[in-house]
C-alpha cells in the first residue's frame, strides 16, 4: 500500500516533453521550485523520439553562420504558409522571443544546437523562403 506525501512547489508542470521541460527549466532558472509530473515511465515524451529540428528565425546561431533574416521576411513566409490560421500577434511574439529562447538555452543550460550550413526549404516556392534551421 502506497502512502501519499504532500509536496509543495511554485510551478507544477504536467508532462516532460519540450513544452513542459522548457517551462520547467525557465522557471527553475528564476529561482522557483518546480515539480515535473510525468505519467509515463520515462521522461521526454514524443520530444525524446523526434528529429529535433527547429526553425527559429534570426537566432545568434544563424547570424554566426551569416544568415541574416529580417523579421518581416519570416513574417511574410509564415503568413503565406499559415493561410487562414495566421495570427499576427502570436507570430510576432514568436519572432521576437524565439531568438531569446535559443540564446537562453545555449548560454544557461546544457542544451546546444548544431546548425547545417544549408537546409532545403520544404516550400521553396513560397515568398521569402526560410534559411536557418537548427538541430539539438
Ligand atoms: C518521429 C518524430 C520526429 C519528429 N521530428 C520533429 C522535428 O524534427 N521538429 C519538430 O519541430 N517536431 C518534430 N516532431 C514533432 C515533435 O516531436 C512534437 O511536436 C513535440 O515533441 C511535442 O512536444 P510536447 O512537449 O508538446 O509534447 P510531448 O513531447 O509529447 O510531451 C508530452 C508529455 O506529457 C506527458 N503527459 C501527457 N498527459 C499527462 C498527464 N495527464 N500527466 C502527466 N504527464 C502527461 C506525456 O507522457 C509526455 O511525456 C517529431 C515527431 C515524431 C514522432
Amino acid at each position: 500500500m502506497s502512502t501519499l506525501q504532500e509536496e509543495k512547489c511554485d510551478v507544477l508542470i504536467i508532462g516532460s516533453g519540450v513544452a513542459g521541460m522548457s517551462a520547467a527549466i525557465t522557471a527553475a532558472s528564476r529561482g522557483l521550485k518546480v515539480i515535473v509530473a510525468e505519467k509515463a515511465s520515462y521522461y521526454g515524451g514524443t520530444t525524446a523520439r523526434s528529429g529535433g529540428w527547429l526553425w527559429v528565425p534570426n537566432t545568434h546561431l544563424a547570424k554566426a553562420y551569416g544568415h541574416h533574416e529580417p523579421p518581416d521576411q519570416a513574417l511574410t513566409y509564415i503568413r503565406d504558409q499559415a493561410g487562414a490560421g495566421f495570427d499576427e500577434a502570436r507570430v510576432r511574439a514568436f519572432l521576437a522571443n524565439g531568438p531569446k529562447a535559443i540564446e537562453f538555452f545555449t548560454s544557461k543550460t546544457a542544451v546546444q544546437f548544431d546548425m547545417p550550413l544549408t537546409f532545403p526549404d520544404y516550400h521553396a516556392e513560397a515568398p521569402a523562403p526560410c534559411k536557418g534551421a537548427a538541430r539539438w
